[in-house]
């Protein structure tokens, strides 16, 4: 329910597209451009020491902010969701990874001379961790936790529990979007045009992940015999950094969370989501549905990041697997009526709904327009 006052006004257009949420979405646009386009930010961080060993310059400064953001959000998340163990572990996993694998051990890694080493990314979301010139300078132990990592445990877990252990408890993407991102969940698109663009856009880019992946690998094989093969490669490199992990994942993924919702990045582009999504759809979560329970109010579909209609399902009393779902557990969190779960299961798979049939059924009933 809307407060009353200055309070809820100010609440409310920072919920709602208002001015304020533009004005936030213009500086955090404008913040990822100095950091990825620029040297700007220089002098606040030698102002920080950043500047200088253990530190890594204006990454160490981003990796304070990002922390400091998923802290402080991960905060409000302990409180608002304090009734519900689920939310309150979640939470708690996230800002403990944020703080120690993606921030601190970094730091002190350089500090014992090592290289800064990132445990918590892997390939295809951390692409240069299977690039040749990145991986193979580093010590034997991360070459062996980056290729398994990547190849057998994201898989596995993924088989498992879908894609919610990475998504939702140890990707930095998701973290953000589920701390510092909470007040704008609901902005997600939930029209047919946003459900059908992410179904193509997502391969897409993991296709290009992994031919990026490919040809980097073999130009460092044969690139002294092939100059122009290496010179293309070069290109194709420089054109996934720009666009893949600056402008989509950075400047768009995050810039945008007060206007278009918190998954922009993770449910349109990220290589790691399609590839995860695609194990998931064969493996063991689904979110479950009791039967006849729903009253179609539509909060699961309003408050899913994912842009999923979770309504549609309820009102048929059918269980489901989406290749898209992060298992945050908050359209089950939502619910009035307690409808829905997330399980892990060797059932075997609940029967999908087909496009057709979620389309012409929810699609076009609007969710409740009740605010956050
Ligand atoms: S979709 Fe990608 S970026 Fe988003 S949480 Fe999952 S792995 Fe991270
Ligand atoms: S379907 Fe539920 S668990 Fe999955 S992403 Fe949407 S809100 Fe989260
Ligand atoms: S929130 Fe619960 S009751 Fe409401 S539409 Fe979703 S499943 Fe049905």
């Amino acid at each position: 329910m809307r407060r009353s006052g200055k309070i809820g006004w100010f609440l409310h257009d920072v919920k709602n597209r208002g001015i304020t949420a533009w004005l936030i979405s213009g500086v955090l646009l404008l913040f990822y451009v100095l950091l990825y386009f620029t040297e700007e930010l220089q002098p606040l961080v030698k102002l920080l020491g950043f500047d200088k060993k253990p530190f890594e310059g204006k990454w160490t400064l981003y990796g304070l902010l990002y922390t400091f953001a998923i802290v402080t959000g991960g905060g409000w998340m302990l409180y608002k969701y304090r009734h519900n163990k689920y939310q309150i572990v979640r939470t708690i996993v996230v800002m403990f990874v944020q703080t120690t694998l993606a921030f601190s051990v970094p730091i002190w890694l350089n500090f014992i001379d090592q290289p800064a080493y990132y445990f918590s990314y892997l390939w295809p979301l951390k692409i240069e961790y299977f690039y040749p010139s990145s991986i193979l300078w580093m010590p034997i132990p991360f070459i062996v936790y980056s290729i398994l990592g990547s190849l057998i445990l994201v898989p596995v877990l993924g088989i498992f529990f879908g894609k919610r252990w990475y998504c939702s408890w140890v990707c930095g993407c998701g973290g953000l979007a589920n701390t510092f991102g909470e007040p704008w969940r609901h902005l997600t698109s939930k029209s047919e045009a946003s459900w059908k663009f992410e179904k193509y856009s997502i391969h897409i880019t993991l296709v290009f992940s992994i031919l990026t992946t490919a040809l980097v690998v073999i130009s460092y094989g044969v690139g002294a015999k092939y100059p122009e093969f290496v010179e293309t490669t070069k290109t194709v490199q420089k054109t996934y950094g720009l666009l893949v992990s600056s402008i989509l994942s950075g400047v768009v993924g995050v810039g945008l969370y007060p206007i278009g919702g918190t998954r922009i990045w993770c449910r349109n582009f990220c290589p790691m989501a399609a590839f995860l999504g695609l194990i998931q759809k064969f493996g063991r979560f689904r979110i479950t549905v009791k039967e006849n329970m729903c009253i179609s109010c539509g909060m699961c579909t309003k408050y899913c990041e994912m842009g999923i209609d979770v309504r549609a399902y309820a009102q048929r009393n059918q269980s489901f697997v989406r290749a898209s779902c992060v298992g945050c557990g908050l359209c089950a969190e939502v619910c009035p009526r307690g409808v829905l779960r997330l399980e892990n299961s060797s059932e075997p798979h609940p029967q999908e709904l087909t496009m057709n049939a979620l389309i012409h059924e929810s699609w076009k009933q609007k969710p409740h327009r009740k605010a956050l």
